[in-house]
């Protein structure tokens, strides 16, 4: 499969993979950032997870069941995937791998391990297309515990679970490229966009 990541060996798009503890506030940025700019396709991913109220399949996630998932594994069509609070998820080849005419950046929304087994996959590649990460956190976990409550949809239990979670997720910020503390709204999505933009702008060409 890697050879697809070459594209001609001349790094085309950026990928930007944007993580977050659950109920931060990465969908509502990244679908900030794609409302604005038409050339960063989001990427979606696989998930054996039910669907929330208001999201669509092929738009939010395929939703798809366990043995179709099992089914996806074993044929190789994942680039990465995760068991994240008890159900799986994952990322295809396919949507990570623009085709090469494309000048269109990928933004991935996946977790901490996603990044982790990205990191890795895209060292090893000669003229990958070049990985961007960028992490989220809530300003504090009460501010985290309020939003995950606002969006709803989840028990006390998986509620507790997710701060949990959080906290591990947290402690392993320091392999991401960027930090945003998204507390006021505006300010973290003016923070999300400037990075876009600097990347985009980053010489390709830099001597060594
Ligand atoms: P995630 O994708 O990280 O799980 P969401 O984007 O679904 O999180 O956001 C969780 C909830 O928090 C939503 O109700 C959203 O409107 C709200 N939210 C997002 N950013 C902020 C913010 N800066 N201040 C207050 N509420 C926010
Ligand atoms: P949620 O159920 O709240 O939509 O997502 C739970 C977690 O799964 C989030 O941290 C989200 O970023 C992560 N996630 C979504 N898609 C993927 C994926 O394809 N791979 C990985 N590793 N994580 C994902």
């Amino acid at each position: 499969m890697d050879e697809i990541l070459h594209l001609n060996g001349k790094p085309k798009g950026l990928v930007f993979a944007v993580s977050a503890p659950s109920g931060t506030g990465k969908t509502t940025l990244c679908s900030m950032l794609s409302v604005e700019f038409g050339n960063i396709k989001p990427s979606v991913s696989y998930t054996t997870r039910t669907k929330r109220k208001g999201e669509k399949d092929g738009v939010s996630y395929y939703f798809i069941n366990d043995a179709e998932f099992d089914k996806m594994i074993k044929e190789g069509e994942f680039i990465e995937w995760a068991n994240i609070f008890g159900k799986r998820y994952g990322t295809a080849y396919k949507s990570v791998v623009a085709d090469n005419n494309s000048l269109f950046d990928i933004l991935l929304e996946i977790d901490v391990q996603g990044v982790e087994r990205l990191i890795k996959i895209y060292r090893g590649i000669k003229n990958a297309n070049r990985l961007v990460t960028v992490f989220i956190t809530p300003p504090s976990y009460s501010d985290l515990q309020t939003r995950l409550l606002k969006r709803g949809g989840m028990s006390e239990e998986e509620l507790s679970r997710r701060i949990n979670i959080a906290g591990v997720e947290v402690k392993k910020s320091g392999i991401y490229d960027y930090i945003i503390t998204n507390d006021d709204l505006d300010e973290a999505y003016l923070k999300l966009k400037s990075i876009v933009i600097a990347e985009r702008c980053r010489n390709k060409f830099k001597l060594d």
